[in-house]
């Protein structure tokens, strides 16, 4: 089953606006499993989305448009598609009823004769009725083709794929996908794809992909199989391999889960508190850890110690340290994670230190070098890194770092 993607609108061509609608179409299919091979982005003109549309009916079996079905001059998407497409418009009672509907309920009362044109319905079309607006959506089938109208704005878009479209474009596709996300942390994109640069070269079934965020490297693996089990099945030599190549830096299989809750999770299984001693990353790793909800239970504190000053006074920092081996040194990360953990009474300290520039690198101590300290168990353990980038990418790459070190 072959899938593709027009996007109807001129301020899309220019840049006015972001599609946002192609990256939730494009990856609502891919997880259903179906092939996406095109797609493309038409301005609000009926000649030039007729000939895209045409195309795309050549060869693929469903074709999506999102925009262009509202009550304006420049909105033609309907009236072009039912034209190519050979159906006549009909006014459609019950969607006619529900544009009353809305007007009486919003607070523009009064509806504008342009208004009714959105009523009109290809004859025989399934009519996907508009939570959020009064356009309704479209699907509308013939010689084996189906094409799907959807309105532009993504508040009105999502519900309506959630809704209706996902479970007609399930049944058109008789496979089940499965598909598993492998969360990675600590290693690079360019390292993770490299490892994986065979599974990738010889994938056929289960597929993997990657997703890079900054200091994170997402797998997704997908199975397509005629039972949800036989995909399974199928997908799990894949998953084993993934975990004997990166072993521990995987954090989790599931996809809605983040690094941070996963390491909430970790310290509240284990019942142990924390606490934070930032430098470079100023908060960060707190910010993380308290986005997860409960994190009140592990959490104690979090101490950002920019200045040598605040290393010294908040975290008892050695002034000898500082001076014979600077702020950024594993001395210094040691002796902060170690304190950290002390004054605060927390089972755990996690510290951060370095130099995230653009300005202050030098040749021993460049930009992007970052020392991140674990204190548990009376134990410290220090990590050197050499982080690329800006800096922005240096402190989130170090959050992460520091996160997943907390497992460890
Ligand atoms: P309306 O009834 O609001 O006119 P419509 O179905 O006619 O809806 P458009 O006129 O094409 O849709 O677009 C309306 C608005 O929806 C745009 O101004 C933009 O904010 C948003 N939008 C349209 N297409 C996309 C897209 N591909 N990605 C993200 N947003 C979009
Ligand atoms: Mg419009």
């Amino acid at each position: 089953m072959v899938v593709e993607l027009i996007c109807v609108g001129t301020e899309l061509l220019l840049g006015n606006i972001v599609n946002t609608n192609a990256a939730y179409l494009s990856e609502k299919c891919a997880l259903l499993g179906l092939s996406m091979y095109h797609q493309s982005v038409v301005g609000d003109n009926a000649e030039r989305l007729k000939e895209s549309l045409e195309t795309a009916l050549n060869r693929s079996d469903v074709v999506i448009l999102s925009g262009g079905l509202g009550p304006t001059q420049d909105d033609l998407t309907k009236e072009t598609a039912a034209e190519v497409m050979g159906i006549p418009l009909k006014e459609d009672p019950h969607s006619r009823e529900r544009i009353e509907e809305y007007f009486k309920n919003s607070q523009y009362k009064v509806i504008t004769d342009n208004n009714w044109k959105q009523a009109l319905v290809p004859e025989g079309a399934i009519v996907l009725d508009n939570e959020n607006g009064t356009a309704p959506g479209i699907i509308m089938e013939k010689n084996g083709k189906s094409v799907i109208l959807l309105p532009g704005p993504p508040g009105e878009l999502i519900p309506m794929f959630e809704g209706k479209v996902y479970d007609y474009l399930n049944k058109l596709q008789p496979e089940i996908i499965y598909s598993t996300m492998v969360r990675i942390c600590g290693l690079g994109e360019s390292f993770v794809e490299n490892e994986i640069r065979d599974l990738i070269d010889n994938q056929t079934n289960p597929t993997i992909a990657t997703y890079a965020k900054i200091g994170q490297v997402d797998l997704r693996v997908t199975a397509k199989a005629a039972s949800e089990k036989e995909a399974a099945k199928l997908a799990k030599p894949m998953l084993k391999e993934l975990v004997k190549r990166f072993g521990d830096h995987i954090y989790t299989m599931d996809e809605h889960k983040s690094l941070e809750e996963v390491i909430v999770h970790f310290l509240k299984e284990r019942s142990l508190t924390l606490t934070t001693a930032e430098s470079c990353t100023g908060g960060m790793i707190a910010a993380r850890i308290t986005d997860v909800p409960g994190a009140s239970e592990v959490f104690k504190q979090g101490l950002v110690t920019y200045s040598n000053r605040a290393k010294r006074k908040l975290l008892d920092v050695k002034k000898t340290t500082l001076k014979e081996y600077g702020a950024v040194s594993e001395k210094t990360a040691k002796e902060m994670a170690k304190n950290g953990a002390f004054i605060t009474g927390s089972d755990a300290c996690v510290s951060v230190t370095g130099t995230a520039g653009p300005t202050g690198g030098t040749e021993e101590k460049p930009v992007g070098l970052v020392y991140i300290g674990c204190c548990y168990n009376n134990k410290t353990v220090v990590k050197e890194f050499h982080f690329k980038g800006e800096r922005q990418k240096i402190r989130e790459q170090a959050t992460a770092n520091a996160l997943i070190l907390l497992r460890e």
